[in-house]
């Protein structure tokens, strides 16, 4: 299994190598601020005590405080976390918000845990790490498998320990509890500008377009959602028990009904799209693999699930023109080396997906300053954000001849060098 962060260091190198970085903000770049390992003991429901391993990666702070989600999985490691909360610092830049970059995890299966459980497990995570964080230092948020309900619980869990309310000390937060509107979605429709942005540059018209999505989480399933809304023909779905394929469209509200059925915490559901094939009354429906889905014919495929998934071993597969990275590094560099050559338009994760983080950003903003802005807002400073973000990335690529990738990591690490003291 490639590891993360040294795949995060080599699109470091590449960027770098580019601009002719200067050397001494480069060897700083290439380690996190503070990186954390704790221990969370959990009282589970039988009584039993279990400890659970977590981290807390700081990587840097140069554009403003840190920021990045706490995933939750059993694949977590601390590499993986120190490479997020690299991509964090880079994915801020790249849009140009005044945030730094962090990312949280904790090695567990949380499907396995109760609600209790996860309660406890959400709290004791914040009184291990709750003097490292605040809304002027560092501010988490959701990642994988944590939820708007979560970061209540985490918010909560931490103004009892400061003894001060502190709203903004994380972000996703549900609306009720100084939550933004329209941030349950932002990944996506962030997601969704980049794929009108590329469709745009392509010459393609959305009901000719046909899009492949691997993952049916918080991004996946609004992404294809919207995208469906908007007229883009989304021909296949998975999740982590399979996928479906169908060549005349599918329609995502049918994956709707089946993955809603009883979720808990707002977003650990039972059902898996593969359902679809049975109750589906429209066309050509079958079931495919994660694997297949990937190497599908398609305008668009949308990786929006894990990392390293797009590998060398199935990059020269890969039939898709375009892709857009809606998961955090599903593409090693390798693959994208093979992909690049290949010819394939690659809108990179630090790009795609950086809707989340700006709609936090917007989050954090309304709560410093206690205002809350309305949907049509939230979303026009979103669209200005996410369309300028790919115009500058685009043009860079031009300038220098470059793959999108490096050319978002050109136009962060400009932004970031510039401003870092040495
Ligand atoms: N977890 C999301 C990401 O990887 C959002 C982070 C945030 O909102 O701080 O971009």
């Amino acid at each position: 299994m490639s590891n993360p962060f040294s795949n995060a260091m080599r699109q470091l190198d590449k960027a770098a190598d580019i601009i002719n970085l200067d050397k001494n903000i480069h060897e700083i770049l290439k380690s996190p601020d503070r990186v954390v390992s704790i221990s969370i003991p959990v009282k589970m429901d039988n009584g039993d005590i279990k400890v659970f391993a977590g981290f807390r990666s700081q990587y840097n702070n140069t554009l403003g405080v840190y920021k990045g989600g706490i995933r939750y999985h059993h694949g977590v490691t601390i590499d993986e976390v120190k490479a997020l909360s690299f991509w964090m610092a880079i994915k801020c830049a790249v849009v140009n918000i005044p945030m730094g970059g962090a990312k949280g995890g904790v090695i567990v299966s949380p499907k396995e845990l109760s609600e209790g459980e996860i309660e406890r497990l959400s709290r004791g995570y914040i009184q291990k790490i709750w003097r490292l964080i605040g809304s002027d230092k560092d501010v988490p948020a959701p990642d994988v498998y944590t939820t708007p309900q979560i970061m209540a619980l985490m918010r909560d869990e931490y103004e009892k320990l400061v003894g001060h309310t502190d709203p903004g000390v994380i972000t996703g937060k549900p609306i009720e509890n100084g939550g933004s509107e329209g941030r349950s979605f932002s990944t996506a429709q962030g997601g969704v500008y980049c794929v009108d942005e590329l469709a745009k540059k392509m010459n393609w018209v959305s009901e000719n377009t046909t899009i492949a999505i691997q993952g049916y989480g918080n991004a996946g399933s609004h992404m294809a959602r919207i995208l469906h809304g908007l007229g883009y023909k989304i021909v296949a779905i998975s999740d982590s028990k399979g996928g479906v394929y169908n060549e005349d469209g599918i329609d995502p509200a049918k994956a709707e009904q089946i993955k809603k059925s009883g979720g808990r915490l707002g977003c650990y559901c039972v059902g898996t799209v593969c359902d679809i094939v049975d109750i589906s009354t429209d066309g050509p429906c079958r079931a495919i693999s994660n694997d297949e889905i990937l190497e599908l014919d398609v305008d668009i495929l949308i990786p929006a699930a894990l990392e390293n998934v797009i590998t060398i071993e199935n990059a020269d597969k890969i039939k898709a023109k375009t892709i857009v990275e809606l998961a955090n590094g599903p593409t090693t560099p390798e693959a994208d080396e093979i992909l690049n050559k290949n010819g394939v338009v690659i809108v990179p994760d630090v790009l795609a997906n950086a809707g989340g983080v700006t709609v936090s950003y917007f989050e954090w903003d309304q709560n410093v300053k206690g205002e809350h802005w309305t949907e049509m807002e939230v979303l026009n400073k979103l669209e200005k954000i996410m369309k300028n973000a790919f115009d500058d990335v685009w043009s860079i690529k031009e300038k220098y001849n470059i793959d999108m990738r490096t050319s978002a990591f050109v136009s962060a690490v400009e932004r970031i060098a510039k401003k870092i003291k040495i």
